[in-house]
């Protein structure tokens, strides 16, 4: 690896970045703004208007016709027509029409699902090496999953950095690599952010850029707190807690290679690029980094919770008993969230979704299992998520959230902090979700109480 491959910077650039020539405009104007800018990994063009069709579900749905021997030009003149008018608007030298021609041709002959939804990345990368005159490297012959499509660290790195140290810079699309006999295989939706994860640890990069069309990682959901604030700088974990909890940002699996190498992640506003956004660093480093400016980072949550409530006299003395009522639900597999107790009493709070259809099953087997005073099922809970690193090193953070849901009425059903104090986890009824996060939002990020009024731990 050569030296100056260190002072390099991966962007990646989703799908609403690069949606027509207009985006691939602002695309080329942030790359050329930085020269460290040197690879680049785009998504294929997704929606240029909130009813607009991605191009990969354009492309899932023309293989699906495809499959049971369906006529599938409409889908497929919508991708073609899409192509066409970026080529044409920005004057490219490389045509599609024949790559185009070739997609059509191995959707007749029977092309899989991943073969097809990957030409979304692949014709988009080909566009914009053209556009930027950047050598194209395609991701079949750098990205390598085995037969069971599990992704290959070890040779992927290897072949990455192989080809990149050939190149001062490139585009390699993401979302899709190969497998042993050459077959295309891709990553879940959402998966070029793994692809530009991948790139940026090969070249040991100094920092990921994924630009995409808000500008960062928000404290709370836009949709439940207008003009909800943007996270300055979030710990790996912290977005790992968030996400867990319904925030979507990046997706899950593209933080573990760049997480490894220690390489930032930086979320970027391709629609307003001067935006700093939300800095992804590791625990350590965030602690002498800036700080939120409030004592938590985010608020995240989630509907479609159950509980189930269990009852028994003496249950604190019966040894085994939580044990036998886990191992029902591990016969079942059932995963759980989280499991509240007190002296006679447990709860299992679990997705609704864990359980659908088996209720009556899961209840029967845990009463034969332990014998209950009672056993029922509760539905409609949400939980939130409260999350922040300065938790650690502030007291009164549960003091200022309860006092929040009390000042509006709101009944917390459960709560749950871990040992590592980066997250307060809260039980709720369905119906006081959307105020809940507003009036925790409004008790920290609106509050004139701010971290230096706060006592210090
Ligand atoms: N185009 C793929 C999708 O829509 C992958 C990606 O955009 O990351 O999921």
């Amino acid at each position: 690896m050569s030296e100056n491959q260190l002072n390099s910077k991966v962007v990646k650039f989703g799908g609403s970045s690069l949606a027509d020539a207009g985006q691939f405009e602002k695309v080329k104007a942030i790359i050329t703004a930085d020269p460290a800018r040197r690879y680049v990994v785009p998504s294929a063009p997704g929606k240029r208007y909130s009813d607009d069709i991605k191009i990969t579900d354009l492309l899932y749905t023309c293989q699906k016709l495809a499959e049971t021997g369906k006529d599938f030009s409409e889908p497929l003149s919508k991708i073609r027509s899409r192509y066409l008018e970026i080529a044409k608007a920005l004057g490219l030298s490389f045509d599609p029409t024949d790559e185009l021609d070739r997609i059509a041709y191995r959707l007749k002959e029977g092309a899989t699902k991943d073969f097809a939804a990957s030409r979304g990345e692949y014709l988009n990368g080909m566009l914009l090496a053209d556009y930027l005159g950047f050598p194209f490297i395609d991701a079949a012959d750098v990205i390598c999953f085995n037969e069971n499509g599990v992704l290959q660290m070890t040779e992927t790195m290897m072949l990455l950095r192989e080809k990149l140290t050939e190149v001062e810079n490139a585009v390699i699309p993401g979302f899709y690599g190969s497998g042993p006999n050459g077959e295309i295989i891709t990553f879940s939706r959402g998966g070029s952010d793994i692809t530009g994860s991948l790139v940026a640890r090969a070249v040991r990069a100094e920092i990921y850029e994924n630009w995409t069309d808000v500008s960062g990682v928000l404290v709370a959901d836009p949709r439940i707190v207008k003009d909800a604030a943007v996270i300055n700088t979030i710990t790996y974990e912290e977005l790992r807690e968030l996400s867990y909890m319904g925030a979507t940002v990046l997706h899950e699996d593209a933080i573990f290679p760049v997480r490894a190498a220690g390489i930032p992640i930086n979320i970027r506003n391709t629609n307003d690029p001067s935006a700093p956004g939300t800095l992804i660093v590791a625990g350590d480093s965030a602690d002498s980094d800036a700080q939120t400016g409030y004592t938590i980072t985010g608020i995240a949550g989630k509907k479609g919770f159950c509980a189930i409530n269990i009852q028994k006299a003496m249950m604190n003395a019966e040894l085994g008993f939580c044990r036998k009522v886990l191992t029902v639900l591990e016969e079942m597999s059932i995963n759980f969230e989280h499991m509240p107790s007190g002296i006679d009493t447990m709860s299992i709070i679990l997705a609704e979704d864990e359980i659908k259809g088996r209720e009556k099953t899961v209840l029967s087997r845990i009463r034969k299992a332990v014998e209950p005073d009672v056993c029922e099922l509760e539905h409609g809970i949400s939980l939130l998520a409260v999350v922040g690193r300065g938790m650690r090193r502030t007291r009164g953070t549960a003091a200022r959230i309860f006092a929040a849901l009390a000042h509006a009425r709101i009944n917390v059903k459960m709560i749950d902090q871990g040992s590592s104090e980066l997250n307060i986890i809260i039980g709720l009824l369905d119906g006081d979700f959307e105020e809940a996060v507003r009036r925790i939002y409004a008790m920290f990020v609106n509050s004139t109480l701010t971290d230096d009024d706060a006592e210090e731990a």
